[in-house]
């Protein structure tokens, strides 16, 4: 079992930010005297509404003050780096660390946990048909690594085990916010590369607590219940025993996780990574499964980074969908989605006019292509 040490402090504007060290002597938060955030910051801005869209029956959040949130600073004024001396005090007080959680200055969704979770939804201009409410939640960041300059694949698996265990722990903490609990969902993501929209370079991730399950979790839910009501079971489960049944795009099966590209895949490099266990979320893994997640996913970017010769940094986005919490939890279950927008080198997918426009998918190559691919790429 991994021994991390979690230890929370705050930061100057009251933010909570929590240290998980895992290798002695410790090298952040747990010492004896910490590092203190000195800095004159005001109180974070939470001003954020959603609103109900009646034509797709999806809340999209309204986030203004996301305009100023830090763009592409060079390495020396990185927000993430540790303090060093002479360095701009960046998020993170101590002078190092191995992986720390914070809650984000430019939240798109914040307050869960506090009153604004109880405040009643109103209505846009007074029309019944566009409610509005407080975009609930929280927004956390995860940097994954000091080393500015690392990437998540060349991390040792001792460290992504740490991350592993700050992303279970985190799923925990902010399920049973108020705001959140009564039917929320926790989205734990990675965009890498510039080509995603990333606007800081530091190894780091996301977590988004939202107040409701996100448009892609509803519509997996409805799909989940039809395919209970018809035949009794699993709706994940099942997609996963198929692919396994099927084996043509399994791309590694271990003892407690596999690895497939999706019979319907729609970007042009996508794999999921399932756990054999039926578990609702990164909090319920237990520690083989934990140890395993980390060398899987480890390998697995590590393949991403492979896949196409002449790109070593694929960019890719990387997200948990877990079961939403409430009363429709149980026709969830854990899986990381992983895809990127590049179709070839120096070719990116866009959305173009039938999949933003109409919602309707082309992807320019096969599942099967893809996980030929990535079995062709194994370290
Ligand atoms: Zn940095």
């Amino acid at each position: 079992m991994a021994h991390v040490r979690r230890t929370d402090r705050q930061m100057a504007d009251g933010r909570p930010i929590h240290y998980f060290d895992d290798t002695e002597p410790w090298v952040s938060g747990a010492r004896e005297r910490s590092a203190v955030d000195t800095r004159d910051l005001p109180a974070v801005a939470t001003t954020s509404t959603m609103r109900w869209d009646v034509l797709t029956g999806e809340w999209v959040a309204h986030a203004a003050h996301r305009q100023d949130r830090t763009f592409m600073p060079p390495a020396d004024l990185c927000p993430l780096c540790p303090a060093r001396p002479g360095k701009e005090p960046g998020e993170v007080p101590e002078a190092d660390y191995d992986v720390v959680v914070f809650a984000n200055r430019f939240p798109s969704y914040a307050g869960a946990g506090t009153s604004l979770a109880s405040e009643p939804a109103g209505l846009v201009d007074g029309e019944a048909l566009w409610p509005v409410r407080p975009a609930v939640g929280r927004c956390e960041v995860v940097c994954f690594t000091a080393d500015h300059s690392a990437t998540f694949a060349s991390l040792p698996v001792s460290r992504v085990r740490t991350v592993v265990e700050a992303w279970a722990d985190r799923t925990a903490e902010l399920s049973s916010l108020a705001g959140v609990r009564e039917g929320g969902e926790v989205f734990v993501f990675e965009n890498r590369g510039k080509e995603i929209g990333v606007t800081l370079q530091h190894p780091h991730g996301q977590i988004y607590a939202y107040p409701a399950p996100a448009p892609r979790t509803s519509q997996l839910l409805v799909q989940a219940q039809r395919h209970r009501a018809a035949h009794g079971t699993s709706l994940l489960a099942d997609v996963l025993a198929a692919e396994q049944r099927a084996g043509t795009r399994v791309v590694l099966r271990g003892e407690h996780w596999t690895a497939y590209v999706p019979a319907a895949a729609r970007w042009p490099v996508e794999f999921h990574l399932a756990p054999h266990r039926d578990v609702p979320d990164l909090a319920a893994l237990d520690d083989g499964e934990r140890d395993e997640l980390a060398v899987v996913y480890s390998e697995m970017l590590g393949r991403l980074d492979r896949y196409f010769d002449g790109v070593d940094a694929l960019p890719y986005i990387a997200g948990w969908h877990q079961a939403p919490l409430g009363p429709e939890r149980e026709l969830g279950r854990l899986h990381l989605q992983a895809f990127s927008v590049l179709r070839q080198p120096g070719k990116l997918k866009y959305l173009a006019g039938s999949e933003s426009g109409a919602g309707a998918w082309i992807n320019d190559t096969t599942p099967e292509r893809i996980a030929d691919r990535l079995r062709e790429v194994a370290s």
